[in-house]
């Protein structure tokens, strides 16, 4: 029998997370995204989005402190195919994928009708100020409140969490690859007093231009995947992740046990 379930519900959020290899995702649509990121920024408790991956929750399985930040975050969406298959295979159905780029880029036109304020923390040097300065031609009237690159040194970083403070941002969008953009979250939002802080992976390198996302066909089929192998083909040995994801799936269908490795 499958162990994938509907958790209890969930801290947050009104519909249950749905349990793959243990971790919880948010079964919503996009829109779904949307309207509980706009009930954080107005006026509900700061939280974290984590747009979650099959990589990801390899990882939270085997390191406790990130399955912690995704217990506690307020909303876990579905990024990456890899978790919509899963799901279909344990049983339990996640609605669509969300894309955390398409996410940002929707947050962006969100943040652009409101007034909201969004910083971009990561990346290489000048890419999160790329990424910013094509978001606002896209959305007239966003304000970026601030960008600054992912390379910073452990001495460095008071400079930069004074200065995110200092631009008090509604959304804070920080690039730093996982699990560092989740843990670094998790351990600074609050002292941030951000409302909304969502880890984005390589979005930014996207946004500025600085890499092409694969064509929409191999997005639709789930090989965004086969795409990045393709061009960055020195990443195979992360891509590992991808065949013991999927044992691990079909080995909680078929026997009901779960490991990650
Ligand atoms: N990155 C960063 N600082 C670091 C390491 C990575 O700002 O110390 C950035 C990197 O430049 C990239 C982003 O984090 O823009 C995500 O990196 P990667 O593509 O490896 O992440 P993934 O989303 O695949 O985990």
């Amino acid at each position: 029998m499958s162990k994938a379930s509907w958790s209890s519900r969930g801290r947050w959020g009104e519909l249950a997370r749905i349990r793959i290899l243990g971790v919880g995702i948010d079964p919503v649509t996009m829109a779904d995204a949307l309207t509980r990121i706009e009930g954080l920024l107005e006026g509900g408790p700061p939280g974290q989005v984590i747009t979650a991956n099959p990589e990801m929750v390899m990882l939270a399985g085997q390191n406790e402190s990130f399955a912690q930040v995704f217990r506690e975050a307020a909303l876990v969406v579905p990024d990456g195919y890899g978790l919509i298959w899963a799901s279909r295979v344990l049983g339990c159905p996640l609605p669509e994928r969300v894309a955390g780029i398409d996410l940002l880029e929707n947050l962006a036109a969100l943040a652009a009708s409101r007034g909201y304020r969004l910083f971009l923390l990561g990346a290489r040097e000048g890419v999160a100020a790329g990424a910013a300065a094509n978001l606002q031609a896209r959305h007239p009237g966003l304000i970026i409140c601030g960008a600054h690159h992912g390379y910073f040194s452990p001495d460095e970083e008071r400079q930069v969490l004074d200065r995110i403070r200092e631009a008090r941002p509604h959304i804070l969008a920080v690039a730093l690859g996982a699990p560092r953009q989740e843990l670094w979250l998790a351990g600074h939002q609050a002292e941030l007093g951000v409302p909304v802080g969502i880890g984005v992976g390589g979005s930014f390198d996207v946004l500025a231009g600085k890499v092409q996302r694969a064509p929409r066909w191999m997005q639709a089929r789930g090989l965004e995947w086969l795409y990045r192998l393709l061009r960055e083909p020195w990443r195979y040995r992360r891509m590992l992740f991808i065949p013991r994801f999927a044992a691990a799936v079909l080995r909680e269908k078929y026997t009901g046990r779960r490991e990650h490795s």
